[in-house]
């Protein structure tokens, strides 16, 4: 890999770690030449299902802009960078895992509000208000006082609603 810094094209790699779960290698690597040292990721580039929108048309996965609405929602939360890539990892693995060659739109935001429920309930509730809109409120209501029920989280629940009373919007 050429040195971004001069451009030579011989860089040591000096430390080499699994993150993410161990679907991502860090490798840290020097510049033979001006002794900079600077760091690469590497993942394993597989073929993701095409997403189908709701009005019928077709899209290429987009990771970046899922990994976007992941940090959306996680903002200003105690969440680390590395626990959002891998649920990020693990949304593409079961996307992946189920064989199609498309999925539906609904499926991929399900996917994420599995993994933001996990994660941290604010951010759940922040996601889950934009993307079911108003398809399912008492379904989105029940949610709501199941999750407020019984632990010191449910002020951090309501100020995330009322963040977003509306459930305007679409991720
Ligand atoms: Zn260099």
């Amino acid at each position: 890999m050429h040195c971004p810094f001069c451009g030579e094209a011989d860089t040591k790699v000096i430390d080499s770690r699994l993150v993410a779960e161990g679907d991502q290698v860090r490798r840290r690597r020097e510049c033979l030449s001006c002794h900079e040292r600077f760091t690469t990721f590497e993942t394993a580039e597989l073929v993701m299902p095409r997403v189908v929108k709701q009005d019928g048309t077709r899209q290429p996965f987009d990771e970046e802009k899922l990994r976007a609405g992941l940090m959306k929602a996680l903002e200003k939360r105690p969440v680390s960078i590395e626990s959002i890539e891998a649920a990020l990892n693990r949304i593409k693995y079961r996307l992946r895992a189920t064989g199609e060659r498309e999925v539906k739109s609904m499926q991929l935001g399900e996917e994420v509000m599995t993994e933001l429920r996990q994660l941290d309930k604010v951010a759940y509730v922040r996601f889950a208000s934009v993307y079911r809109s108003f398809q399912d409120i008492n379904e989105f209501k029940e949610e709501i006082e199941r999750l407020s029920q019984g632990n010191g989280d449910a002020a951090d629940v309501a100020r995330a609603l009322a963040e977003n009373p509306t459930g305007k919007g679409k991720v």
